[in-house]
């Protein structure tokens, strides 16, 4: 398995994307903090306990970690329980995300200050709190998810596409800064439309056509693949799931 030995933090990893990438990275042998949230089953299927169950139950390693993104001690306390259960961290997928599509004249401040507390800051912190702990293992893998919408300016604006761009600013010039490091950091978002619980509640029923739909074992194969290098390989890009250059 190509990821054995290594120790990955998938932020978001309740549901969704997420669950799908955090059992994908263990099936290559990596142990994986399923960090996120949702302890007991809410409006939106999905636990850390149950997605870590699932891997435990596959024969993989998981270690489920109660984390919200947008609390520094929250992020701090998930990233210490992480090394003390594992040994370190090598790998950082930062998936949380919150979905807000709505035009600007019509979205509540509360909604845009979400956007950018869970999608930007959220990103922030749990890779300024895994960096150190990279660092030390002589280099990894940072993987930041982020939209296909920051290049769509043709369609408008609105917070969810901001707070994607100001992550692709933040993790394109991270490369340069952690370069010497031997850490990889790059950004990853599906080519298409993945038909999560997230997307069917905040994508205001929009309708997608079937053509327009991806399975999220393509994010979870990119970020698998994404994992396995450091920054001797690609570093300093966007990807995207179906279409990766490298
Ligand atoms: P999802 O089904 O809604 O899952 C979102 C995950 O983020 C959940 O595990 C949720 O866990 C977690 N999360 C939300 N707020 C959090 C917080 N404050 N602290 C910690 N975790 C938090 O969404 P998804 O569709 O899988 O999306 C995953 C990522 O892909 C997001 O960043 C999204 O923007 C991006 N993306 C998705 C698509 C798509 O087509 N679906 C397209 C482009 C980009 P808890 O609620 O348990 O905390």
């Amino acid at each position: 398995m190509s990821l054995t030995g290594k120790i990955a933090f998938v932020a978001g990893a309740s549901r969704g994307i997420g669950a799908t990438v955090a059992a994908a990275l263990a099936r290559e042998g990596a142990a994986v903090a399923v960090a996120a949230r949702s302890e007991q089953e809410g409006k939106v299927p999905g636990t850390i306990y149950s997605v870590a169950e699932r891997i435990t139950a596959e024969g993989g390693r998981a270690l489920p970690v109660v984390c919200d993104v947008t609390s520094e001690e929250s992020v701090e306390n998930a990233v210490t329980a992480t090394v003390s259960e594992f040994g370190g961290i090598d790998i950082l997928v930062a998936n949380a995300g919150v979905l807000w599509l709505g035009p600007i004249e019509s979205t509540p401040l509360r909604r845009w200050q979400l956007c950018l507390n869970v999608n930007l800051t959220g990103v922030f912190l749990v890779t300024k709190a895994v960096i150190p702990h990279v660092r030390a293992r002589g280099g990894g893998s940072l993987i930041a998810i982020t939209t296909t919408g920051v290049e769509m300016i043709d369609h408008g604006a609105n917070a969810y596409w901001v707070s994607k761009a100001g992550v692709e600013r933040l993790y394109l010039g991270l490369a340069a800064d952690l370069k010497d490091d031997n850490i990889a950091v790059n950004c990853l978002s599906p080519s298409r439309v993945v038909l999560t619980e997230g997307w069917q509640a905040g994508g205001g029923g929009l309708q997608v056509p079937p053509e327009m739909v991806e399975p999220p074992e393509a994010m979870a194969n990119a970020v698998v693949r994404l994992a396995m290098q450091d920054a001797s390989g690609v570093t300093g890009t966007i990807q995207r799931s179906e279409a990766l250059t490298f």
